[in-house]
């Protein structure tokens, strides 16, 4: 499945994952990662919407493995970009998550990019939060959990939780691809894993006793 990379300006400069714990700064991806934000790998944005534009129809494709939606524009989605990318995206199945605060400018450009068939999913970090992102109706919702979650559960607003299969059983997004479902009800979590386990298990705890 195609996956692309962003450099590490476009992630939002108030993520409470950035090195504490963000799973993209450590292993293997954190040193490709690495290559494509200091410029040693990678293209345009144009030569980016161009790659999109010549995935077959469609195609189920994930932005952002690492980064986030649009570089220099800190705490602030750049409407005009994504509305590109959103264009190239015409007729394919791309999905991606955002750690952007669904402000009423960034809310409303998620809100368009949902609409206009490019999923961007809400990235919550408790799962209080991860109702009041619902709450908005404006994109689907996705949550980080404790490490060795393996169980649905429930929000305290009794949404329904449902455990990633990829990290159950050796499934993967091409197979699956519920992150790509902009309607679903169900908010996907993410059971905490890796070398920065312990930190994104102290954000999730932090936030339930916040
Ligand atoms: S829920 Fe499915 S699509 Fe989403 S990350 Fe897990 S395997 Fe991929």
């Amino acid at each position: 499945m195609p996956v692309t990379t962003t450099s590490a300006n476009s992630c939002p400069p108030d993520c409470s994952l950035k090195r504490n714990g963000c799973y993209a700064e450590s292993g293997p991806l954190a040193l490709h990662w690495r290559v494509v934000s200091e410029g040693g790998r990678g293209g345009s944005f144009d030569e980016l919407l161009q790659d999109i534009a010549t995935l077959r129809r469609h195609a189920l494709w994930r932005h952002n493995q690492a980064g986030d939606l649009t570089p220099f524009s800190p705490g602030v989605i750049d409407g005009r970009l994504l509305a590109k990318l959103v264009q190239a995206n015409k007729g394919r199945r791309g999905f991606t998550y955002t750690h952007y605060a669904p402000t009423a400018a960034n809310g409303a450009a998620i809100r368009r990019a949902n609409e206009l068939g490019f999923t961007v999913n809400l990235s919550a970090e408790t799962l209080a939060q991860a109702d009041a992102h619902a709450e908005l109706r404006i994109a689907p919702v996705v949550v980080i959990l404790p490490g060795g979650t393996t169980k649905p559960m429930r929000t305290p607003g009794g949404r329904h939780v449902v455990v990633c299969p990829a990290s159950l059983s050796n499934t993967d997004c091409l197979n699956c691809g519920i992150c790509q479902q902009r309607d679903r009800v169900a908010i996907m979590g993410f059971p905490a894993h890796g070398s920065g386990a312990r930190h994104v298990q102290g954000v999730f705890f932090a936030g339930q006793v916040s």
